[in-house]
């Protein structure tokens, strides 16, 4: 099966399966094949080791990693510019960052933020904003205007509010690929429920490309890949 994967993002073994892989620093304990790297580094000039060895990208601990495992059109091509939202300490923006442009990765809680600095520091295109993803215009002074892709993930209430104060940021032609985790808005609720309220809000400013269930990877959660009205 042909897939299209972004540029600067393979399949490849580790540990005899195979998985969907970045360039650059190991971040959260994920397998590598440095060793492959640097044999096929010896043997072609072309492969510097600079790029960093080969890190395995985790989609149970992805949600963007889900969407991407679960073939959902992403639009991903490689080099783009990128608003993340919701970084933490790095896990996916750390692998966004290694095949994407410019990316701009917001969170507001300090401590995983420290982490996220750590991951940052080997990545001369990640930057990263201490700041909360409901007030974008204490960041729009910092983030390029017309970013290729908006990446969030949040968990947290309002969901589809966030992404549409968000949209300001987002190219015409860009994308926005979202995470919804269902129990962030409502515990009480059938997640499906929420998901057609959140798609319903959504709609005011995007319109919803493909939706599914990420369910195989992450519990009561959906990913949307959506485009700005
Ligand atoms: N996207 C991360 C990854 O895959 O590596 C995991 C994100 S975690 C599920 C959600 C993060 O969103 C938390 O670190 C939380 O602090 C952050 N967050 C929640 N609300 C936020 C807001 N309004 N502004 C910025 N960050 C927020």
């Amino acid at each position: 099966m042909s897939e299209d994967l972004p540029t600067g993002v393979q399949r490849r073994t580790f540990d005899g399966a195979e998985r969907l892989a970045t360039r650059g620093e190991p971040v959260y304990g994920e397998p590598t094949d440095v060793q492959q790297t640097e044999s096929a580094a010896a043997h072609q000039n072309s492969e510097s080791s600079e790029d960093g060895e080969w890190r395995a990208w985790n989609p149970n601990r992805s949600k963007l990693g889900a969407m991407l495992e679960l073939g959902m059109d992403t639009g991903l091509a490689g080099g783009e510019t990128v608003l993340y939202l919701g970084a933490a300490s790095g896990t996916t923006v750390s692998h966004v960052a290694d095949f994407a442009g410019p990316t701009y990765a917001v969170e507001f809680a300090a401590r995983p933020a420290r982490d996220l600095l750590e991951a940052a520091e080997s990545r001369e295109r990640l930057f990263l904003l201490l700041k909360d993803a409901r007030k974008p215009e204490t960041y729009a002074h910092v983030v390029e205007s017309d970013v290729d892709v908006i990446v969030q993930d949040v968990a947290t209430r309002g969901q589809a509010r966030v992404a549409l104060e968000n949209r300001q940021f987002l190219a015409e032609d860009g994308r926005l690929l979202l995470a919804v985790k269902a129990r962030s808005e409502d515990v009480t609720r059938e997640p499906e429920a929420v998901f057609e309220d959140v798609r319903t809000e959504l709609e005011e400013g995007y319109e919803i490309v493909e939706a599914e269930r990420l369910e195989r990877y992450h519990t009561d959660h959906l990913g949307v890949v959506a485009r700005p009205l």
